[in-house]
């Protein structure tokens, strides 16, 4: 016998790299490449250091509010966390706490696995179509609750808020999550439909399109009720998730919708571009409607192409796993890392049809 045998062992996600060293270019973690709205640097140039003596708000209020008034919503349907996988870990950990197991695609946010491990959540992982679409029928059977990444990632692949709500109506007996971590990039958001179900958690982050991942703040919407179900756990593990720069620097980005949407924007058009030009070069992809494209070139593998670009210090996002190892996740820099990336691929593929 051995103190060993009581260990919770887990496998544990694996985040892409971040790399140490300086001008790389880094399409690997789907960051954005532009810094976050000019009020937040506001906020932390003139942060008061001596409001630091106290414990932060435990609700969270001001960002609540902020982000209530942001999606028409009430501030009891608004809960937030250090980033969206601590509000997903939390959500796991109060929703899904049935026999029956949760449902999730077997290609999806590698985290989702994670958690169910950890917390010892029986899952099911229904495959995605040959498309990577997912198929409804799948989540119309029996089940413990229901988490999809929409888009989906690393897919890229989006679906109507009429999908969801088609996968609702069937789940009246179970909470379904819709992790919409990459919503602001051409998606249409499942908010709208919390009025109507009860069971909808909608989950968002600032780390994509609010150039805040090093910020760590995530949040979730839904009925006053599950709100409250998910702060009751909440309080049962950490009351002061959020600390109080970070609670300032949140409602200053909610604040500033104009740069929210400029950048958006931006992102989205640079993505549009990279999709003409590595359709040119031979590569197909699903349609993306996120800050990344997931792609597969039609005679190179994709193991190959990401230790060529990684020697070159550019970094992208490679999985050696069933069916999405042909792939590579690239995320959308500015246009001129773009442009730098796309003659790198060009000038490689060209050099190999020489060879
Ligand atoms: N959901 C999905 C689908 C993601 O890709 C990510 C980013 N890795 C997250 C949630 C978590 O993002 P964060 O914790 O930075 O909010």
């Amino acid at each position: 016998m051995s103190w060993e045998n009581n260990i919770r062992r887990v496998v544990p996600y694996v985040a892409g790299e971040q790399p140490q060293k300086q001008n790389v270019i880094k399409l690997n973690t789907n960051e954005c490449p532009y810094p976050p709205a000019p009020e937040v640097e506001g906020v932390l140039r003139g942060f008061d250091c001596d409001t630091l003596r106290k414990y932060p708000d435990p609700d969270v209020q001001e960002l609540r509010e902020a982000l209530a008034k942001r999606h028409g919503l009430d501030c009891g349907q608004v809960f937030v966390g250090v980033g969206s996988d601590d509000v997903l870990a939390m959500s796991f950990l109060t929703f899904f706490n049935s026999e029956k197991p949760v449902l999730f695609p077997d290609i999806t946010y590698s985290f989702y696995d994670v958690w169910a491990d950890l917390y010892k959540i029986p899952y099911e992982c229904p495959p995605l179509d040959e498309n990577f679409r997912i198929r409804k029928e799948d989540y119309m059977k029996e089940n413990g609750g229901i988490v999809l990444a929409n888009p989906n990632a690393p897919t890229g692949v989006c679906e109507a808020p009429s999908f969801f709500e088609e996968i609702l109506r069937a789940n009246s007996d179970s909470v379904v999550i819709v992790d919409e971590a990459y919503i602001d990039f051409g998606g249409e958001s499942c908010v709208p439909l919390i009025e109507r179900y009860e069971n909808l958690l909608v989950v968002q982050t600032f780390s994509k399109s609010r150039s805040m991942a090093g910020m760590r703040i995530g949040y979730a919407m839904g009925s006053k009720k599950l709100i409250r179900f998910l702060n009751d756990v909440k309080f049962s593990f950490n009351s002061y998730t959020m600390n109080a720069v970070t609670i300032k620097a949140g409602v200053a980005s909610v604040e500033n919708e104009d740069y929210f949407k400029r950048i958006t924007a931006k992102i989205t058009a640079t993505r549009e571009y990279t999709k003409k030009r590595l359709a040119a070069l031979d590569f197909v992809f699903p349609d993306s409607k996120t800050n990344f494209i997931f792609a597969a070139h039609q005679r190179v593998p994709a193991q190959e192409l990401f230790d060529a670009l990684r020697a070159n210090e550019i970094y992208v996002r490679h999985w050696n796993k069933p069916r999405i190892a042909d792939y590579l996740r690239i995320s959308i820099g500015t246009d001129e890392e773009m442009e730098t990336v796309l003659d790198f691929l060009e000038k490689y593929l060209k050099g190999k049809q020489k060879g």
